[in-house]
């Protein structure tokens, strides 16, 4: 997986201060796509083992504190980029009990399967579904367009 962004200190993606990951690599193709450069599976950098000990390192950190990991890109539940995630949420849940997790996928909630379904038990907040243009409206908060859904599982 590679991803495009890191903000290891971040407070617009998600509620609190967070580090945030925009991953590479999505297929919904929406009409209007924020960021069309993210649709590319081999932008970016490949996110490595160095990335993931600075995640978990960041999250840990007691001066700037963190209340989580937030996860967006392009998608970060397309297959390819959920098997690369699915040890780093695991040890983050494990390492990181306090923190949160929110993801922004094109995906439906109900038509994840496989790894995407792995990912959902160490996922907090979930936004879904394709950003729709027409639905469109920047006084959502969290979200781009009205179709998409906050899925609260813990929080
Ligand atoms: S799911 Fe997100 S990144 Fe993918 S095309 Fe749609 S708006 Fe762009």
């Amino acid at each position: 997986m590679n991803y495009l962004q890191y903000y290891p200190v971040d407070v617009v993606n998600g509620e609190g201060t967070r580090c945030t990951l925009f991953v590479s690599g999505c297929e919904h193709g929406c009409k209007g796509c924020y960021n069309q450069k993210s649709w590319s599976f081999s932008a970016g950098v490949p996110f490595d083992h160095a990335m993931e000990e600075r995640i978990i390192r960041d999250l840990q950190d007691t001066r700037i504190k963190r209340q989580g990991l937030s996860l967006s890109g392009g998608d970060p539940l397309h297959p390819r980029n959920a098997e690369a995630l699915l040890p780093l949420v695991r040890r983050i849940k494990e390492e990181c009990p306090d923190k949160d997790i929110w993801v922004w996928s094109g995906y439906r909630l109900t038509e994840l399967e496989g790894v995407q379904l792995q990912m959902l038990p160490y996922i907090d907040v979930l936004i879904d579904g394709k950003f729709i243009k027409a639905l469109a409206d920047p006084a959502l908060l969290w979200r781009g367009s009205a179709n998409q859904l906050i899925h609260r599982f813990k929080l």
